[in-house]
């Protein structure tokens, strides 16, 4: 058993990545690093796949990418017993993670066709004797850079929706989680033997860096905010297209006329399930001065009873990147020092790889534990005197990922005002398993969605085709345009989008 410094911080040794658990530390596994000439051979054959998985059609690979799935939940205890030991994660927090994954990789296979295919389109009046089409075709390529605190369900909002467009894919896992993301590898090459359509490369910060710059079509990027604005300018060179879903700082906000029972029980496994690393958990709560003590009683006492442990079956597990334990205790101690109180829990909960629940009151809203990502589980709580100043405080962070909304009769108009990409109603996270709706944010959290129709769009490029039915008697696009031709223009312009001016 290698037993690393601090439990689950990845090491390199003799050309291997050894992949650890954050719980123990004992080793987990390992795989080769992939040096940059590699990354540049692995993109170069992935091309050359790319072509015969474009030529299988929408049908041809609905039908592997259905293979896989089943494959996947076939195999469900397998992956999730690995998740546990190289994430920590419990095991029925990882079954939760990979029912949300086969769910977009099947909607995402079965909805390629009609999003993406060949369509007629209108082509107005003045090219009647157009027939107009719109197709959206594969990019070639597609680079994908994950994280590690959904090392499925992350990675695959870009993986299978590519790959349902017709690209292949080149995946470059967390160093955190990279055996995670070789099971996903290798049960898709058990599916679809005859190409490596869909590729691993292993390593750290550099071997992502190696893959912007291997002349992929597009890559797709989920991680911190400073990396993705790495990735983006590497990426300019070459004028690589980038989709960007970066970290939050996720608001939820609980109204006077709130079910507070229930929006204390959300906000409490909103924000410290996974121990609080999830890029949509609840991170800040503001709540309506009429309900703050009731609410406070009941988030109190729920988040009291949560417990991490390394158990399987534990609330939710160690820190995943030990690192992350200094921010999380940078953001604690600033907020106490700062005249937050602590209501659960408290600087000593920030001691080993399992970091007891925190709940802060009173924190001023331009400490850090208000404005930046702490990725742990803690809470801040703010009264607010209407829901206007919640809408406000709110969306006064760099950020903007998820939000939630806890209200009966303002729900949507609340939600519509939050500057972010996604929002639940009297839920949380719960856009997430909706397949039909897009997934990204604005600000800091990064730009590009996957997920949804606009998801398998990200991963094409528009074709039109414009095809002459018949000639006009006038000709339009010629030198041989004549006066009378457009004398007739003039008049048309002038019938169908010359009124409505106002009045001089
Ligand atoms: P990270 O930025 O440290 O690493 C992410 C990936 O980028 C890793 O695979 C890493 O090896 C790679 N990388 C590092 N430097 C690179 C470089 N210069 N060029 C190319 N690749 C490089 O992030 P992390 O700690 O793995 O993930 C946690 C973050 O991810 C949090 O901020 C979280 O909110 C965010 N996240 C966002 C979403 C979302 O959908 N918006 C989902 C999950 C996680």
């Amino acid at each position: 058993m290698t037993v690393t410094e601090r439990p689950g911080t990845p090491t390199f040794t003799d050309g291997f990545l050894v992949s650890s658990s954050p719980a123990t530390g004992a080793e987990v596994g390992r795989v080769a690093v992939t040096d940059p000439d590699d990354v540049r051979a692995a993109v170069a054959t992935a091309r050359a796949a790319s072509t015969w998985w474009a030529g299988l059609g929408f049908g041809g690979r609905r039908a592997r990418l259905l293979a896989w799935r089943a494959l996947i939940v076939q195999r469900l205890d397998e992956i999730t017993d690995l998740m546990h030991r190289e994430n920590g994660k419990p095991t029925d927090d990882a079954m939760l993670e990979l029912l949300i994954t086969v769910h977009h990789l099947d909607w995402a296979a079965k909805k390629a066709a009609k999003v993406l295919g060949p369509r007629r389109v209108p082509s107005g009046m003045l090219s009647s004797n157009i027939a107009a089409s719109l197709e959206y075709q594969p990019l070639g390529v597609v680079g994908v850079i994950g994280p590690w605190n959904y090392p499925v369900f992350t990675p695959m909002g870009s993986i299978a929706y590519a790959l349902a467009a017709g690209n292949a894919v080149v995946f470059k896992p967390s160093e955190y989680t990279p055996l995670v993301g070789k099971w996903l590898i290798d049960t898709f090459a058990e599916v679809v033997p005859e190409y490596p359509v869909f590729t691993g490369i292993f390593g750290g910060g550099e071997t992502g860096a190696a893959l912007t710059a291997a002349g992929v079509d597009k890559i797709a990027f989920t991680g911190s905010t400073a990396t993705g604005k790495k990735i983006m300018a590497a990426a300019a060179n070459t004028l690589t297209p980038v989709l960007i879903e970066c970290g939050g700082k996720d608001p939820l906000l609980v109204d006077a006329d709130a079910d507070l029972d229930a929006a204390a029980e959300a906000a409490v496994w909103s924000g410290m399930s996974n121990g609080g690393q999830t890029c949509i958990g609840t991170e800040r709560i503001y709540v309506h001065e009429a309900v703050y003590e009731p609410f406070l009683a009941k988030l109190t006492a729920t988040a009291k009873a949560v417990t991490p442990g390394e158990a399987v079956d534990a609330a939710y597990g160690p820190a995943t990147m030990p690192s992350q334990l200094d921010v999380i205790r940078r953001h604690v101690d600033d907020a106490l020092a700062r005249g937050g109180t602590a209501v659960v829990g408290g600087a000593e909960s920030v001691s080993g790889p399992f970091v007891g629940p925190v709940v802060l009151t009173d924190v001023p809203e331009d400490s850090a534990a208000v404005q930046e990502e702490t990725f742990g589980p803690t809470l801040t709580v703010s009264k607010v005197r209407d829901m206007d100043e919640a809408v406000e405080r709110a969306n006064a962070t760099s950020y903007g990922l998820g939000a939630s909304v806890f209200s009966k009769r303002r729900g949507i108009e609340l939600a519509r005002r939050i500057r972010s990409g996604m929002t639940a109603v009297n839920s949380v996270l719960s856009f997430a398993g909706v397949a039909a709706l897009p997934f990204g944010g604005v600000g800091d959290s990064g730009f590009g969605r996957i997920h949804g129709e606009d998801g398998l769009r990200e991963f094409t490029r528009p074709k039109s085709i414009a095809r002459q039915r018949y000639p006009l008697p006038m000709s339009i696009y010629s030198f041989g345009r004549t006066d009378k031709t457009n004398a007739l223009l003039i008049r048309s312009m002038r019938l169908l989008y010359g009124r409505g001016a106002p009045k001089r």
